[in-house]
């Protein structure tokens, strides 16, 4: 039996239910296990706590698969798993609003470090632990069986791979790629770039927050921060907005942006689409004097663990003073972290601290966070990592 035995006092998390164990936890390994095998995980006094995989040097040393001691890890663990999560989207009822969808969400699907993103007949799947790798094939073959796709691509290409000794891996696992894949995503398209586009193509997880933006947008002028391929813009350009100022500091991100435009019949030009720093734009745009009646922040993570918070802090507040200051009275930010090191309520306030300090008042109007195709497991509050906040400013 391959086994983790942990140290006195060090059994807390997971009997909380907490799926990782950090290798300082662990007091004794037996049975030799090799990265990615399941261990089983015991107290000091030898009480069972989980089936996990196991990872000899990286900081997590395992990652739970199961709390069920008479649970095998095998092919038809991952059926059930795999079986269950799609379940639970069709649950959703998503595919009347969207052809794009998250089917797994990693820990909070009770598979920990596997994404599968689904854009309309194509899946885009995301290895980002040892023990998701050691499936892989299994994976693979349960996804043709469960979702009968086109294609299936492999984006395992995040930092987090490193941590884990894996090296990054991208490409068509299964099928053929349509040379130009489209979603639709409440009666607008969207054009998906799985191959070099950011995170498997594109910003599912925003979904609902685009649907808000739509409904306040009209008759505005809009600022779009971080725009990536447009999705905000898009909905607020539909909706009405007078104008929509949409930056970006990636070229790739701008030129999908405006094919989005193109692709839902929305006229734009020249003077919408700033290739940019937005720190820097947004002082420029303040040294113009220029003035928004909507300001949307959602930028990329500043914090991907709670030890880089202070500095994170710091661009948040920086970012959303400005905002602030080229608001015109009684407008509107809609401001995001998606750093799992910034909780939502240090992100609160930094935002209130950034509110004071540019001498405005404001109120919370909605709290948003991501899209319900994206569960958070209530014993893991790292899955809560997008936080946004609605604020209307006084006038
Ligand atoms: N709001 C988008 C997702 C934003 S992702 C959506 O709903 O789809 C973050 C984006 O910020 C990326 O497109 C990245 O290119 C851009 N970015 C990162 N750092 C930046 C910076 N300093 N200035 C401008 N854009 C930046």
């Amino acid at each position: 039996m391959k086994k983790i035995i942990l140290k006195a006092g060090k059994e807390k998390s997971l009997l909380r239910r907490h799926p990782w164990v950090y290798s300082g936890a662990i007091s004794r390994v037996e049975g030799h296990p090799s990265d990615g095998d399941t261990v089983s995980i015991y107290t000091n006094q030898k009480i069972f706590l989980a089936h996990a995989a196991f990872h000899s040097k990286a900081p997590i040393a395992a990652r739970v698969w199961s709390w069920q001691q008479d649970e095998r890890i095998d092919e038809a663990f991952f059926y059930r798993k795999l079986t269950h999560a799609l379940e639970f989207r069709k649950e959703l009822g998503l595919s009347q609003f969207s052809t794009g969808c998250r089917l797994v969400h990693g820990e909070s699907d009770g598979l920990p470090g596997l994404v599968i993103d689904q854009y309309g007949r194509i899946l885009v799947m995301q290895i980002g632990s040892v023990g998701a790798e050691r499936w892989r094939e299994v994976i693979l073959d349960i996804l043709k069986g469960l979702c009968n796709p086109d294609c299936i691509y492999e984006r395992s290409d995040t930092d987090v791979r490193e941590l884990e000794g894996l090296t990054k891996h991208t490409g068509v696992l299964w099928g053929e790629l349509p040379h130009d894949l489209i979603i639709e995503e409440n009666g607008l398209y969207f054009a998906v770039d799985v191959m070099t586009g950011q995170k498997t193509g594109f910003y599912l997880d925003q979904r609902d927050n685009r649907a808000k933006i739509g409904i306040l947008a009209k008759d505005k002028d809009i600022l779009n921060c971080f725009c990536y391929s447009g999705g905000f813009s898009v909905y607020a350009k539909r909706a009405g907005a007078k104008s929509v100022l949409s930056v970006d500091s990636s070229e790739e991100a701008l030129k999908l942006a405006q094919r989005n435009f193109a692709l839902n019949g929305l006229a734009t030009d020249f003077q919408e689409w700033q290739c940019a720093d937005v720190f820097q734009m947004l002082r420029k745009l303040r040294d113009q004097n220029r003035k928004f009646d909507l300001i949307i922040l959602d930028p990329p993570k500043f914090a991907p663990t709670a030890s880089f918070a202070a500095k994170a802090a710091r661009g948040y507040k920086d970012i959303n003073l400005l905002a602030f200051k080229l608001l015109r009275p009684g407008g509107i930010v809609a401001t995001y972290s998606c750093s799992s090191g910034i909780s939502s309520d240090l992100f609160q306030k930094i935002i209130a601290g950034a509110a004071l300090d540019a001498g405005i008042s404001a109120h919370i109007i909605a709290q948003q966070m991501a899209a319900p195709d994206h569960p958070i497991l209530l014993s893991f509050p790292e899955g809560a990592y997008l936080k946004g906040l609605l604020l209307k400013v006084s006038d």
